[in-house]
């Protein structure tokens, strides 16, 4: 496909999504949608604040009171979101474009991943609506005690712009299979695809206010959702610093109930007896560059035992011209647009530290294509880093992996818990009961064991410490967006 050309057709509509109408924003203010591909400006989109908050909400409020979505029947429920995940797949060619210009990820990844998952996320959550039962207790004969999970309310979600489809699916479909309004903010980074997966939802059969759309800064349209004394439910994915807030604005509020998706700096552990090198070096290097390393879960502190050290890197290093970023509109493109100037500076500004902090840069280390007008950096690799390092640290969010080395396990178990964040890790080893004293002793939401990529909508997804709370996917995140109500019943 020429993707050029059907960008060149393309039509944007940057207006907000209420109570089923398209609007501008009630105080008349648009941002400009630059594209990080060219930097060219895709158009304008509405700057929504606490007004079109406050009508949002008073929409999603008049649905879920009125019963127009939770009142249906739960296969009635499930046929909406089935068909919903049918438009994704349909409308794909444009939903990745859309995801590519806006963000920068290759289209050959927009297509194969992001609708996919997108898609296949609102038809699970669909599937699973008429197949979960609710409980009885096992009180005295003579009660009868109900549990049954009733959706919490109208529930905001405020995601980021890295999966900025598959952020969004992951809060509104649990959110809308449970029966619940949502009200879903878009990064002000990359706010396109939730705008049109809106527009899908509507045609298939939601009703007006049941999901809503208000693209806009966080310091106004984000912070007005989670100060909203009427908002029952916050699912918040992005920075920890923002999590914070997050958490805070709820409590000072009206307590809404605040789910947070954070950062994290992944440790990934490779031991000498790891069972198949090549495939540990594809993994640890294809993992950290896909999606430009601007993925939570990516695995950017990389421990590998001293004795296979100079191998392992010398083979890592030989895969660093495959990651060299190109044009994400040509399908061959395996890494793209880093998402805007300011993200692409601090990626810069951590490779600078990193070079003046003392670690040995093996690969990349520069800007790319900037000829293009667009936001580039090569795949970096950086050895010798110490644990103290600003790279070892932070969160880079970008395509930056620092190598550090271990002789003994314990220490670098030790030194992959000494972190704020617990989103990931992994180990490779061929012996299976240092794997799983290893995987035991991580402090992290999911732990791999000789892979990395491995996932499914099955699973949960989130954070021990500051990566977070609570899960995205699986039948887990539906406790987000539920409320359990007892109703016992004297029976005599
Ligand atoms: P961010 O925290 O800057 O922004 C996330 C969202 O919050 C955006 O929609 C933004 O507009 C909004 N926001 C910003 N300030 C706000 C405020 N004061 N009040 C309310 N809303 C506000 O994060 P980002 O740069 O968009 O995303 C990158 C971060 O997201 C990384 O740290 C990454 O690790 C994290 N992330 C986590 C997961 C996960 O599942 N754990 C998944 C993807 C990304």
């Amino acid at each position: 496909m020429n993707w050029h050309a059907r960008a060149a057709e393309l039509t944007i509509d940057g207006r907000a999504l209420i109570n089923g109408e398209r609007v501008w924003a009630i105080a008349g203010l648009q941002f400009d949608n630059l594209s990080p591909v060219d930097g060219r400006l895709l158009g304008q989109v509405a700057r929504c604040d606490s007004l079109d908050v406050d009508v949002a909400v008073l929409a999603a409020r008049a649905a879920f009171d009125d019963r127009r979505w939770a009142g249906k029947s739960p296969a009635q429920r499930k046929r909406v979101l089935i068909k919903f995940a049918d438009l994704v797949q349909q409308n794909g060619p444009e939903l990745a474009l859309l995801e590519t210009l806006d963000m920068g990820k290759p289209i050959k990844y927009s297509q194969s991943v992001d609708v996919g998952a997108t898609a296949n996320c609102l038809r699970w959550y669909g599937e699973a609506i008429d197949k979960i039962y609710d409980e009885i207790a096992p009180t005295p004969s003579d009660s009868l005690a109900l549990i049954q999970r009733e959706p919490v309310g109208v529930v905001a979600a405020i995601v980021p712009w890295n999966y900025p489809m598959i952020m969004a699916a992951w809060k509104i479909a649990p959110a809308l299979a449970a029966g619940n309004s949502v009200i879903l903010k878009p990064s002000e980074k990359s706010p396109l695809t939730a705008l049109r997966l809106a527009d899908l939802g509507l045609e298939a059969g939601l009703p007006p206010g049941v999901l809503n759309v208000l693209p806009g800064y966080g310091i106004e349209a984000g912070a007005a959702l989670a100060l909203h004394m009427d908002i029952d439910c916050i699912g918040f994915t992005g920075s920890t610093r923002t999590g914070k807030l997050i958490v805070q604005m709820a409590g000072q509020s009206n307590l809404k109930r605040a789910w947070t998706e954070l950062g994290g700096k992944s440790a990934n552990i490779v031991c000498a007896d790891c069972p198949d090198l090549d495939k540990a070096v594809a993994a640890a290097i294809g993992s950290i560059f896909f999606n430009q390393g601007e993925s939570c879960n990516a695995p950017s502190r990389l421990f590998v035992e001293e004795s296979i050290k100079a191998e392992f890197l010398a083979k890592a290093k030989a895969m660093l011209p495959q990651f060299q970023p190109g044009d994400p509109l040509d399908e061959a493109t395996v890494m793209g647009a880093i998402v805007d100037a300011t993200q692409m500076q601090t990626v810069m500004g951590y490779i600078a530290k990193g070079r003046s902090e003392g670690a040995q840069l093996l690969g990349g280390g520069e800007a790319a294509r900037l000829d293009t007008g667009g936001y580039y950096v090569q795949p970096t690799l950086f050895d010798g880093v110490d644990a103290s390092m600003t790279i070892a640290r932070e969160e880079i969010f970008g395509p930056v992996l620092s190598v550090l080395g271990f002789t003994d396990i314990e220490e670098a178990i030790r030194q992959a818990n000494a972190t704020p964040y617990g989103l990931q890790a992994a180990v490779w080893t061929s012996d299976i009961g240092k794997a799983i004293r290893t995987s035991r002793a991580l402090r992290a939401g999911t732990v791999h064991v000789n892979q990395y990529d491995g996932d499914d909508i099955t699973v949960p997804f989130g954070g021990y410490k500051q990566s977070g709370n609570g899960r995205d996917k699986s039948l887990h995140a539906l406790d987000k967006y539920t409320e359990l109500k007892t109703t016992w019943i004297q029976v005599g």
